[in-house]
């Protein structure tokens, strides 16, 4: 099953999306993780990419593309995965539609997070993520249980560069020009489900859950369960 999560940053799609990869073995492709990870090992895709990421702009289609369209291609074909920040404009989504055609992995589903501006500026200012696993923390909503130390993996937390008010905005505006207009993009195909990534993170699963549900989870629990002995 091939899953787009679609929506605003600081809607909380990053942190469902590592929630349904722990309890349902779903691959997690966040484009913006990849691109981070191409920053620190200094790639030539990072090179290119740190500059628009910095300033909170989108990078060049040309780049994010190839790079994501290769990521799938690397995914064995049994494995489900949700794409997050992928697409973010229509021409993406339009190369990724074509390529996922050809690979017969049509997208099954996307999910927008519909939030608000107020969730989202409080979310992302106070977020905080870990050095190390990437888990993901809110200063006073879902802090750590020692400050500024993971839960999961005991490393150091820190807050992203582009989560400054000021290129939180420019996020804000590049999300709503560019990106916005996937949500009628994929209304118009038959596959956008809406979940309310204005609610805490248990809520906003448990409604996931359910759209996900019949027959499709269901299986995937059973399976996970004799996996897991
Ligand atoms: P995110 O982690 O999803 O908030 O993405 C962080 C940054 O990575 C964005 O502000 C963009 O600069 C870049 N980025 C992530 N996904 C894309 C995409 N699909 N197209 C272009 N740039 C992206």
């Amino acid at each position: 099953m091939q899953i787009v999560f679609l929506g605003p940053p600081g809607a909380g799609k990053g942190t469902q999306a590592v929630m349904l990869a722990d309890k349902k073995g779903f691959l997690h492709l966040s484009t913006g993780d990849i691109l981070r990870e191409n920053v620190k090992n200094g790639t030539l895709i990072g090179k290119k990419a740190k500059a628009f990421m910095d300033k909170g702009e989108l990078v060049p289609d040309n780049i994010v593309i190839e790079m994501m369209l290769d990521t799938i291609k690397n995914t064995r074909s049994h494995e489900d995965f949700i794409l997050d920040g992928f697409p973010r404009t229509v021409y993406q989504a339009n190369n990724l539609d074509r390529e996922l055609n050809k690979l017969k992995l049509p997208i099954d589903m996307v999910v927008y997070f519909k939030a608000s501006i107020k969730t989202v500026i409080l979310r992302l200012t106070d977020r905080r993520l870990c050095s190390k696993c990437g888990a993901s923390y809110h200063i006073t909503n879902m802090p750590p249980k020692k400050q500024g130390v993971c839960d999961k993996c005991g490393s150091e937390l820190y807050q992203r560069k582009d989560d400054s008010e000021k290129t939180i905005k420019k996020r804000l505006e590049v999300y709503n020009s560019q990106t916005k207009e996937l949500i009628d993009y994929y209304k118009s195909q038959g596959i956008l489900k809406e979940v309310s990534g204005d609610m805490e993170a248990s809520k906003v699963y448990s409604e996931l859950s359910e759209i996900l549900t019949p027959p499709f989870l269901l299986q995937r629990d059973a399976s996970k369960q004799k996996e897991l002995g």
